[in-house]
């Protein structure tokens, strides 16, 4: 089996370390965040993943799965490196890919035989191709360094299962070795039914953000019809059920609420309609910019909702937020709509408590100024005003009589669509859904 290695241990690197380990491949993983690493070697996850640190441990014991800072041990070690770093929103919209630039040329000088650098990360189209320029340039190798493109798709909350049996591999290459050499490092995935389809880099790379554009679209769209029912007094719950039950649209991302965040939807989205526009797409231009429009529009009436129904200013009252990372099971608060939510209420003067069953750590390094209550009751205790904005499940399952016990007032916004409305307001609550009547 081909020697793997892993450039940048973040989500996707980390997991995607582990699961090729626990297929059995000898895997040296390496990150510039030195703390990172370290607690890698020690068997600790630094996000929450359900299931990954029990398997991370299990393939360090083995000693199939080592962490490491240096690049001469992994350029030496590897046939087969994968490149994981970053791509984050950067100028204009563009992905940044100084990330992807520095990696490859800490990779290159260590590059002295024959082997494969696979790119992850979503990028626009074209990066691979400079990635191999630039190897190329340096690389003692030279002529023997070839680059694919492998795409990433795993769900963070679900990413141990994705990676272990996606349900696609997508893989740009440019030569039958690469395609050969990559047959074998999946070949346990492929043996279990996960289809692979073969492109070139271009389309490889495309694959990615075309799945997350449609993805977001079809977020933005039923965010779109919740509006309109809205101001037609209709109800989107029955609506979307309608629409999913055509197994032509089908009912999942049809889910109504406060829209996506996170890692990569939106920054995806916004890097696609940047190359779109670069390559002169107007067609693309145009609809990811309304999609991204929709969805940053869902945080302004959650605020403007807020205000009114608190009557008419946030100044001076109590606020509780209940769930503050971007989708449940998971500590991420990248671009999390709740989050900027709270940031708002605050610039509003409204007095925030935020409660989260995972995520308060990884928001409060980012936003050390809010108040993290240590549960629901402690973040609604005074409160004028509850905000739904993370489907955990655990707040469905809240009892809401109790709950009305604590808070000033009863009255709650259900930004995302799924706590049972008839049960809280036969405690007492005045409930509003986004959508609904
Ligand atoms: P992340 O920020 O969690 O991790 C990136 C890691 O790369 C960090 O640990 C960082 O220290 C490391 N790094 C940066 N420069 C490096 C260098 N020169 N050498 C070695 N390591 C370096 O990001 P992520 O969420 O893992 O995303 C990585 C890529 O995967 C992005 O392109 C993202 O769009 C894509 N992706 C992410 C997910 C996801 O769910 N998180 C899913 C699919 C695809």
């Amino acid at each position: 089996m081909p020697r793997v290695t892993v450039i940048g241990t973040g989500y996707l690197g980390l997991t995607h370390a582990v699961a090729m380990a626990d297929l059995g491949h000898e895997v040296r993983a390496i990150d510039i965040d030195e703390e990172k690493i370290a607690k890698a070697a020690r068997g600790e996850v630094p996000f929450f993943e359900p299931g990954l640190e029990p398997l991370l441990r299990k393939n360090l014991d083995a000693g199939r799965l080592r962490f490491t800072m240096s690049f001469e041990e992994v350029g030496r070690f590897g046939e087969v490196h994968f490149l994981c770093v970053g791509t984050p929103e950067g100028e204009a919209g563009h992905a940044d890919l100084s990330f992807v630039r520095a990696a490859a040329d800490a990779l290159a000088p260590q590059l002295t035989a024959q082997c494969l650098i696979v790119g992850k990360s979503t990028v626009p189209p074209g990066t691979a191709r400079q990635v191999l320029g630039q190897l190329r340039a340096i690389a003692p190798a030279g002529q023997q360094v070839e680059v694919a493109w492998n795409p990433e798709f795993l769900r963070e909350g679900h990413a141990v299962q994705d990676s272990l049996a996606p349900d696609r591999i997508v893989l740009g290459v440019t030569s039958d070795w690469a395609e050969a050499l990559m047959r074998q490092v999946y070949a346990a995935q492929l043996a279990a039914g996960s289809p692979l389809l073969v492109t070139d880099l271009e389309t490889a790379e495309l694959v990615k953000v075309a799945a997350n554009a449609f993805l977001a679209t079809k977020i933005s769209f039923i965010n779109a019809m919740a509006e309109i029912c809205e101001q037609a007094g209709a109800d989107v719950m029955p609506l979307a059920e309608a629409l999913g039950l055509d197994a032509r649209i089908g009912r999942r991302f049809l889910s109504p609420g406060l829209g996506y965040g996170g890692g990569c939807l939106p920054k995806d989205v916004r890097g696609f309609r940047a190359t779109a526009a670069d390559l002169g797409v107007t067609s693309v231009v145009d609809l990811l910019g309304t999609v991204d429009a929709i969805n940053v529009g869902r945080r302004d009436r959650v605020v403007t909702l807020a205000r009114e129904t608190i009557g008419g200013t946030l100044a001076g009252r109590r606020v509780a937020v209940l769930g503050i990372a971007f989708k449940p099971n998971s500590d991420d608060v990248r671009d999390s709509p709740s989050l900027e939510i709270c940031d708002r209420l605050v610039a509003e003067g409204a007095v925030v408590s935020v409660h989260d069953p995972v995520a308060m750590p990884t928001a409060a390094a980012k936003r050390p100024g809010l108040v993290y209550a240590p549960s629901v009751f402690d973040a609604a205790q005074g409160a004028d005003l509850v905000l739904h904005l993370t489907e955990w499940a655990d707040y469905q399952a809240i009892d809401p009589a109790a709950l009305a016990e604590v808070v000033a007032q009863p009255v709650i916004i259900d930004a995302r669509c799924c706590l049972d409305a008839p049960l809280w307001t036969a405690a007492g609550w005045t409930m509003h859904v986004l959508g609904r009547p």
